[in-house]
């Protein structure tokens, strides 16, 4: 793209049009005093022509320079229509005819890349790439498969979009803005655009990497073309894909030279405050990298409600499966719930992949059906391409943590009387291998050292399972024995809550400056450092032994636990309690 502009710019600026000579400080000038009715910029050269016709070439010291002297002008302009961000213009001298050929020449040979590479045109490129109406209303909630949580939790968006008038005339605030966060593949542009075709309304779509653009102003007003089409076309969803892309944390860049995505997210920002409540506008993100949102993006009024849409358990597997091969013919001995089980760690678009190559090893064969060996030799395939992608979860992984979340779901039943299991999983999410998740039956304001000792049991439960039932421990416990230590450092520091140390606070606030802690003096000596030390160490010490204890007396309903999980890959709290009343 920028070669084809640059092309077309060296060739043009050889034509003829008469050339002024104009420094930094005149473009500043002639911008500001709305002289300049175009300009493109190319590097740190910008070609700009007058409003009386001339046109002049300027070195400018950067783009941010550029931006900081006059962004707010050339925004403005831009805005007004006096000022036109260019790719090229130009009166074409005919002298200059071969060149043209050649310039066409060479764009055709670049389109041709660009389509083949699946890339959208290269034309239109200050105009939203935002696409209407992607066929979702052939796409509903029947073509997600599994994800039956995910899609509960979207179903109030789809009533509201279907009825916004309901919902409106009873006073109800529907979210503005929902994220969807989970790893490639999940389904999440699927689920986004199931949302649309279920409600039957038009869907926007862009992608964050469409907003990186060298030209000055044209993420954000992309952005601004985006929300007018959908304000146009209420009610209606907007999403954005991979918002990572251009809702990074602002200011984290080293170095600058992020202005133009920062005003792309600021004008994403001034766009969502824009709009109100109910006005039938719902934006949709998804990102897998939550984590390095600016917050501001995250905050009430914007992206407020966040679903995570978690890889499949061996279920949502076998329903995906199910749905990829509905129009595929397969042979008798085809068993979807054993490839099911085969593929642990698969994504959705992993299995919809398996499927697709599965019918092309088919066809090559000139078989008429899809057999097993062609699904087992496509899943050889596939898998040397998963590898790289997402995780494939070995046997002696998946056993390794399927007692690891035992250890810990056991334990929180046991020990910890205020919680109850809600769900345990096998599979991973986030950068954690499997999750126990249990909920407290009630709110509470204080926790007693007694409370604190059992979660510290709770932490340790899954790292000693480990040790117990397999001959090796793994490194996945580690950010469990850093919380309970964590924990049992604010028991003796904060809460004085230990008896060899006595009822003394040592806690500061908590507040670490990275790079200006050595002027940061600890407020007690180091002898005392070393007995704080020593008594974390006591506590964590006598929890461990707890732990053991208490797992080794349990050792059968732990087997349970983790097998039912070896299984299932995930269970909900009944089947969790159900391993207990054998
Ligand atoms: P993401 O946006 O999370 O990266 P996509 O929505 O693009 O994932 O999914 C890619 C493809 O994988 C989809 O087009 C679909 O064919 C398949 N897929 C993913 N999840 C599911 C699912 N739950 N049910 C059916 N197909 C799925
Ligand atoms: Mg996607
Ligand atoms: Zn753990």
């Amino acid at each position: 793209m920028l070669v084809v502009a640059y092309l077309i710019y060296m060739f043009a600026v050889g034509f003829g049009a008469s050339q002024t000579k104009m420094v930094y400080s005149d473009l500043v000038n002639s911008i500001k005093s709305e002289q300049v009715s175009s300009m493109l910029v190319s590097g740190n050269t910008v070609t700009v022509t007058l409003t009386n016709g001339d046109k002049a070439k300027v070195k400018i010291p950067s783009l941010d320079t550029l931006q900081a002297d006059v962004g707010k002008e050339m925004n403005d302009q831009m805005d007004k229509g006096t000022l036109k961000q260019e790719a090229y213009e130009t009166k074409i001298s005919w002298t200059a005819v071969t060149n043209i050929i050649l310039i066409i020449v060479f764009i055709c040979v670049f389109f041709f890349g660009f389509l083949r590479k699946g890339g959208s045109g290269a034309t239109n490129f200050t105009k939203s790439r935002a696409r209407l109406n992607e066929n979702t209303k052939n796409v509903t909630f029947k073509d997600v498969a599994g994800a039956d949580e995910e899609k509960a939790e979207l179903a109030e968006i789809v009533e509201f979009l279907k009825n916004p008038q309901k919902f409106v005339s009873l006073g109800a605030r529907i979210p503005k803005g929902v994220l969807l966060v989970g790893s490639p593949g999940t389904g999440k542009t699927l689920l986004a655009k199931a949302v649309a075709g279920e409600a039957k309304v038009p869907f926007f779509s862009i992608s964050g990497s469409d907003f990186v653009e060298l030209y000055v102003g044209v993420g954000a007003s992309r952005v601004r073309d985006l929300f007018e089409q959908a304000k146009k076309n209420r009610p209606c969803i907007v999403f954005i894909d991979e918002i990572d892309a251009v809702g990074r944390k602002r200011g984290a860049g080293m170095g600058g030279g992020h202005d133009e995505r920062e005003q792309t997210l600021n004008q994403l920002l001034v766009e969502m405050d824009g709009f109100g409540e109910n006005e039938g506008v719902i934006m949709m993100a998804a990102t897998n990298r939550p984590d390095i949102l600016d917050p501001a993006l995250l905050r009430p009024g914007r992206f407020d409600r966040q679903i995570v849409v978690d890889v499949p358990d061996v279920k949502g597997r076998e329903a995906i499966l199910k749905v990829h091969s509905a129009k595929k013919p397969l042979a008798n001995d085809v068993d979807l719930e054993e490839i099911a089980k085969a593929t642990a760690g698969y994504s959705g678009a992993d299995l919809e992949n398996l499927m697709n190559e599965s019918a092309i090893f088919a066809a090559r064969r000139n078989h008429l059906e899809i057999t097993r060996k062609d699904i087992e030799d496509a899943n050889l395939k596939v898998m040397m391409g998963t590898e790289k992608r997402s995780r494939i979860i070995t046997e002696k992984e998946k056993k390794l943590t399927a007692f690891h979340e035992a250890g810990h779901a056991v334990l929180a039943k046991l020990v910890d009387k205020t919680s109850h299991i809600h769900k345990v999983s096998i599979i991973p999410r986030g950068r954690a291998g499997g999750y126990t998740m249990y909920v407290p039956d009630e709110d509470k304001m204080y926790t007693s050292k007694n409370e604190m000792l059992d979660r510290i049991i709770v932490m340790l439960g899954g790292r000693v399972a480990e040790e117990l039932t397999m001959d090796d421990i793994s490194t996945g416990a580690s950010s469990d024995i850093q919380r309970a230590t964590d924990i049992a450092r604010q028991m003796v520091t904060k809460y004085g809550m230990s008896e060899a140390i006595g009822p003394v606070s040592y806690d500061d606030g908590g507040e670490v400056f990275i790079g200006r802690d050595f002027a940061h003096s600890k407020a007690y000596s180091e002898k005392t450092a070393a007995d704080i030390d020593a008594e974390v160490k006591h506590i964590m010490t006598l929890q461990y032994r707890k732990t053991e204890q208490i797992l080794t007396e349990n050792m059968a309903v732990l087997t349970r636990v983790a097998e039912k999980l070896l299984e299932k890959e995930t269970i909900d709290g009944q089947e969790f309690e159900e391993c207990f009343n054998i």
